[in-house]
């Protein structure tokens, strides 16, 4: 039996939601992940201020995992000040998420003029906090065409505020990738989903809600250039996971919510994934160093170990407080590596 081993890694792009939804998906997470960078746009009250992510760090660690970190985040709209932004980063804050308005799930009070938050971002720049930008365009003329067009806006905002720490999140085209790499100040995540899937694996046949998300998958060549850029051993690209759970009957249904279930089974499919391409020597810089550097966070210290013995991954997971489950990424398959533990020699 083979074994992996690496260094504990960080997922730095997280929804874990609150209340029943937290409980069920956090152990998920918690059994692989050193820290997480915790996304702020819970519903129906978003955390916009220090205090709130204060409260909503302190509800995740209630539950006892004491070896796992939350990297609490604010979203920015614009009515956010300077003053909510030192305030954040005094309540241990560490990153500020804007989505576009009305992109993706809880967005309503997203942002539509960046400029007005130029006290925000040199405030943001003065205190290191990292920004985090969902990179979609809202007026676009469609939606495969979102995240391209956002890059003008990624482009205003690096060239303005050149120290400020900028992460073009879940990047899904070949187009934001050579963005990306023109400016010093802008870092990039990359989902698991991304590196497996098209939009045909969408909508190519039988219409497939599970693998639905923003931005969605696009063309075989820009999941080709996320694979190249994951593989690239360039510190501007490192994981975010993205994962992003719904209950069953908000995704399956007439109008069903963007967002993808992968934390159960990230990284037994990322070693698969890394090791099929030859890869595998890379996987500890993509998952627990660069991510880190560019936070400025000193890595993890434990390390997580992995075995190939076949891993069959949960078609959902239930949750019965809510009566409804969650459906797992690629559930029901099996794959070649599973978890064994994580050890702090
Ligand atoms: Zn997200």
């Amino acid at each position: 039996m083979r074994t992996y081993k690496q260094r504990m890694p960080d997922d730095f792009h997280l929804h874990l939601r609150s209340g029943a939804m937290l409980k069920a998906v956090l152990p998920y997470t918690v059994e692989q992940f050193g820290r997480a960078t915790v996304m702020p746009n819970l519903h129906p009250d978003p955390i916009l201020m220090g205090l709130q992510a204060e409260m909503y760090g302190n509800e995740i660690m209630s539950y006892g995992f004491n070896s796992f970190k939350p990297l609490m985040t604010i979203q920015i709209t614009e009515k956010t000040t300077a003053q909510m932004i030192r305030q954040a980063q005094e309540a241990g804050v560490i990153a500020g998420k804007i989505y576009p308005k009305g992109m993706t799930t809880n967005s309503e009070n997203g942002v539509v003029d960046y400029k007005s938050l130029h006290k925000v971002f040199l405030q943001m720049e003065a205190s290191q906090m990292v920004l985090l930008l969902h990179g979609e365009h809202p007026h676009s003329t469609s939606s495969l065409y979102r995240e391209r067009d956002f890059m003008d806006t990624l482009d205003y905002i690096a060239g303005k505020y050149p120290t400020l720490k900028i992460v073009l999140e879940h990047v899904t085209t070949a187009y934001a990738i050579s963005t990306v790499k023109m400016f010093k100040n802008v870092a990039a995540t990359i989902t698991l989903h991304h590196l497996l899937l098209t939009l045909d694996d969408v909508i190519g046949g039988k219409l497939k809600p599970h693998n639905f998300c923003k931005p969605i998958a696009k063309f075989e060549s820009d999941r080709e250039a996320i694979v190249e850029a994951a593989f690239s051993g360039s510190h501007k690209f490192f994981f975010g996971s993205d994962s992003a759970p719904h209950q069953r009957s908000t995704k399956e249904c007439e109008e069903g919510c963007a967002g993808i279930f992968t934390a159960p089974v990230i990284m037994p499919m990322l070693v698969e994934f890394f090791e099929k391409h030859g890869k595998l020597r890379l996987l500890e810089n993509f998952t627990a160093r660069y991510g880190a550097e560019f936070y400025g966070l000193p890595r993890n210290e434990g390390i997580l170990e992995l075995v190939n013995v076949p891993n069959h991954l949960p078609k959902e997971i239930s949750i019965p407080e809510l009566n409804d489950s969650v459906v797992v990424f690629q559930g029901g398959q099996t794959i070649s590596w599973s978890i064994k533990g994580v050890s702090h020699a």
